[in-house]
């Protein structure tokens, strides 16, 4: 088997290593889009949702490189708040607003509702371009409730307010290990890796 090119469309090296991790073995080099040059090259998320973008991103990474190119995105979204802060997560509370400063804005929004009607889920869609430029898309959910304070101190983003199903503590609480095991990503990149071993045999 040809020895592939996958790139990443994110800088984000937290990221590059999880899905490294992930796909060790497959006959795949991992590079993020700084790696071959395109550290400077944003692409818009004007898309309606996680599928539109992560699929926009890829796509214009592809006509710039060439390789298999993967990208995704993600979102957390609440029941009670009809699916928001969903494809806005980064910036629930603005443009250039921090991580506190959207948990804030999400435990506003729930004042008053009990923690049995707070619902939600964490959705990740990845995408793949393919050589032939064909696309696929792969999803992993991760369901869970809306914590009535945050609670733990690792992580990132909202992983201090989401109390994970079967787990009584937040993603913060439980910590990468736990976390990398059951996540919304892990779970997309896992189909991922079922979907290349595929892709790849064939060839
Ligand atoms: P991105 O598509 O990976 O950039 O994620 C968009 C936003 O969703 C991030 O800025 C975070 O606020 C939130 N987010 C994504 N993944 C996670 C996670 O695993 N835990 C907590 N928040 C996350």
């Amino acid at each position: 088997m040809k020895l592939r090119r996958i790139i990443v469309a994110s800088g984000n090296e937290h990221k590059i290593e999880e899905i490294k991790k992930i796909l060790k073995g497959l006959p795949v080099e991992v590079v993020s889009k700084n790696e071959v040059g395109l550290e400077d090259f944003e692409v818009i998320e004007d898309g309606d949702t996680l599928e539109e973008n992560a699929i926009k991103k890829a796509i214009e990474i592809s006509q710039k490189i060439e390789g298999v190119v993967l990208a995704d995105d993600t979102g957390l979204f609440v029941e009670k708040l009809g699916g928001e802060p969903g494809i806005y997560s980064a910036r629930y509370a603005g443009e250039n607003v921090t991580y506190l400063d959207n948990n804030k804005k999400l435990l506003k929004n729930l004042k008053g509702i009990k923690l049995e009607d707070r619902q939600a889920e964490f959705r990740t869609v990845i995408a793949i371009v393919l050589e032939n430029k064909k696309i696929k898309t792969l999803t992993g959910i991760c369901k869970g409730k809306i914590a009535l304070e945050p609670k733990g101190d690792k992580g990132f983003g909202y992983d201090p307010l989401f109390i994970v199903d079967g787990y009584d503590r937040t993603f913060s609480q439980l910590g990468e290990e736990i976390k990398n095991e059951i996540s919304h990503r892990v779970k997309a990149l896992r189909k991922l890796r079922n979907s290349l071993e595929e892709i790849l045999k064939d060839e």
